[in-house]
């Protein structure tokens, strides 16, 4: 699934510069993502970036865009041509929030 900001969002801009899909811009009201471009951060990092450093945690799953890991590592690569990434089945806790167990634990889909 895609991560959307909620209405939460305080426009402090924190995300914005860490999302290594320039997925998040500023929208007319709050912050915006967009899903053709997030990757929930598959790929590069084992945790959603934006909810990381987002200081109302606002960055949150989108539970009608349900994708599997799979789907997400597509687009990254899709998106990143010129840079390597694991298999599937190489993906871990640093490259994937799937394989992340404090993400998990915490609750996260
Ligand atoms: S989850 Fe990762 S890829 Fe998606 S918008 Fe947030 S920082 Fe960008
Ligand atoms: S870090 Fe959170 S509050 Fe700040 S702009 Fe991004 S979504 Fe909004």
């Amino acid at each position: 699934m895609a991560t959307f900001i909620t209405d939460e969002c305080i426009n402090c801009g924190a995300c914005e510069p860490e999302c290594p899909n320039n997925a998040i811009s500023e929208g007319d009201d709050i912050y915006v993502i967009d899903p053709a471009l997030c990757t929930e951060c598959v790929g590069f990092h084992g945790d959603e970036a934006c909810q990381s450093v987002c200081p109302v945690e606002c960055c949150v799953p989108s539970a009608d865009a349900r994708e599997t890991e799979a789907e997400l590592l597509a687009r990254a690569i899709k998106l990143h041509p010129d840079t390597t990434f694991p298999e599937l089945d190489e993906l871990d806790e640093a490259t994937s929030r799937f394989r992340n167990p404090d993400w998990i634990n915490a609750g996260r889909e």
